[in-house]
């Protein structure tokens, strides 16, 4: 009989004690969403297998961060972490696989911000650094400036111990077609845009943001740039306010697509001014910039953002955009094409 009232008690208080657990880790929002770039990305144009291929490289950046964020971590180290597994994967326009400038080089731009402390890191135009993010986290941390280019970006992060390559590293046979194909049509990007639009392989930036347990957001971007980029080109990625912005007070935005409109709109601060200032919700802001801004200029692409709440955006205005979200909610969800 004692034995039985033992049993019982222990498993009234071993299922209380879950339920106590589980709620208040529920209780605690915590949010991750990620892209990999936005374009013409048509079903008919993908294999299955290069489908997949992004699928599970997508969903693994995802769960690295979630996991990461479940444990306790912050979201500057879960917004690096998924960045760095899209930045080592040829699939993605960042680090390895970037997209090549007319020269036939790679050029990487990066930035990064925290929505607490409102300290942010960038570089530009860098040619050997493996992980462009950790290089403009570094920037932040270790440096008294926001934005390092080109070889001084590059002998910064080696000077920090980050991983330097030859510039031969970033190179894939798909980037070398791409660019081969633009030069072809005679389609630098900026001189006429309906080509460049038909190309989905010029887009694949990658970013991330990211809500942490302690209620703090971050939010990063890396890329290539945009393919035949001339004349030490720098894009949005890398400008804050621009392609990245992170406010505590409103919420944190990666972007990707045609930077030069990104630039003009100062589009990732618009959308948290709108979030602050207007109080409406992140996807109205992210909905107003990116169709009502961006689109009206002639400009093309996406953005990705999470408010202070874990409330989450993925707007385009294109036909896809690599992407993935993940919460302590329970959502979860990776996609690419914009009617997913
Ligand atoms: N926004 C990037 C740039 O203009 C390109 C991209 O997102 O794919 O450099």
């Amino acid at each position: 009989m004692r034995f039985i009232v033992a049993t019982v008690c222990l498993l009234f208080f071993s299922c209380n004690e879950s339920i106590i657990s589980s709620r208040n880790k529920s209780d605690i929002p915590f949010s991750i969403v990620i892209h990999g770039g936005a374009g013409t990305i048509l079903k008919e144009n993908m294999t299955n297998e290069l489908e997949k291929a992004y699928l599970n490289k997508l969903e693994e950046a995802i769960r690295v961060g979630y996991s990461l964020l479940e444990n306790g971590a912050s979201s500057q180290e879960a917004v690096e972490k998924s960045i760095n597994i899209m930045e080592d994967s040829p699939l993605f326009n960042a680090g390895k696989g970037a997209v090549l400038n007319s020269n036939s080089e790679v050029e990487l731009d990066a930035s990064f911000m925290n929505g607490k402390t409102l300290d942010a890191g960038a570089i530009s135009g860098a040619s050997s650094i493996k992980n462009p993010i950790s290089a403009a986290i570094a920037v932040m941390e270790n440096s008294p400036h926001v934005m390092l280019s080109g070889k001084g970006a590059d002998t910064f992060a080696a000077i920090q111990g980050l991983d330097s390559v030859p510039n031969s590293y970033f190179i894939t046979e798909r980037r070398l077609n791409a660019l081969k194909k633009v030069k072809k049509y005679k389609t630098a990007y900026f001189f006429k845009n309906g080509l460049y639009e038909n190309l989905n392989q010029l887009y694949g930036t990658v970013g991330c943001v990211a809500l942490d347990k302690e209620g703090n957001i971050s939010a990063g971007t890396s890329t290539g740039g945009m393919t035949n980029k001339k004349w030490n080109r720098i894009g949005d990625a890398p400008i804050i306010g621009a392609g990245t912005y992170a406010n505590n007070k409103s919420c944190g935005v990666s972007a990707t697509g045609w930077g030069e409109f990104f630039i003009r709109s100062v589009a990732a601060h618009d959308i948290a001014n709108l979030v602050e200032y207007k109080k409406i919700s992140i996807k109205d802001a992210a909905r107003i910039v990116i169709h009502e801004k961006i689109a009206v200029l002639g400009g093309s692409g996406g953005v990705i953002a999470i408010d202070s709440k874990g409330n989450v955006a993925m707007e385009m205005n294109t036909k896809g955009m690599y992407r993935a979200h993940m919460d302590s909610k329970g959502n979860f969800s990776v996609k690419i094409y914009s009617d997913d």
